[in-house]
């Protein structure tokens, strides 16, 4: 229930992309981001705002899902590099970025934020949700075990 006058969560009331994996603490979603096929976010299912207010074996658990899909996406897509980041200014839900780069991405070399410098030239593989669901599903059982 949302209190009246406050604006809902748009993290409690939608996944926030097409979800990839999900345990009981967490979620990776695929976002639709023109030009980066492959964008992942790892978001923490409940309101906690900074990695410091989550338990010790909390924040190992979105680590070890944020290296997961780093591996996942190394492996499927073979980018140059992958960026982490961890922004969230505007939302309660400690969130990750899971960046794959490619030299033509629109941004590279520079951050995914920075100003463009070509248009988006990498269209999204059509079976790539599925490809990246199976490669973070393989991956989480090497890191994390559970
Ligand atoms: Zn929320």
């Amino acid at each position: 229930m949302t209190p009246a006058g406050t604006i809902p969560c748009e993290l409690c009331a939608g996944a926030g992309g097409t979800v990839l994996w999900r345990d009981g603490r967490c979620r990776v979603v695929l976002v639709d981001e023109p030009g980066y096929p492959g964008f992942c976010r790892v978001i923490w299912n409940a309101h906690v705002r900074e990695m410091t207010d989550l338990a010790v074996a909390d924040r190992d658990h979105v680590m070890a899902i944020v290296f997961a899909v780093e591996r996942a996406l190394r492996a499927e897509l073979a980018p140059e590099k992958v960026n982490l980041a961890s922004l969230g200014n505007m939302t309660p839900h400690v969130h990750w970025h899971v960046i794959p780069r490619h030299t033509d991405d629109p941004h590279f070399p520079s951050p995914v934020w920075a100003a463009a410098q070509r248009p988006p030239a990498r269209p999204a593989p059509h079976d790539l949700a599925a490809r990246l669901a199976a490669a973070i599903a393989r991956a989480v059982g090497h890191v994390d075990g559970s």
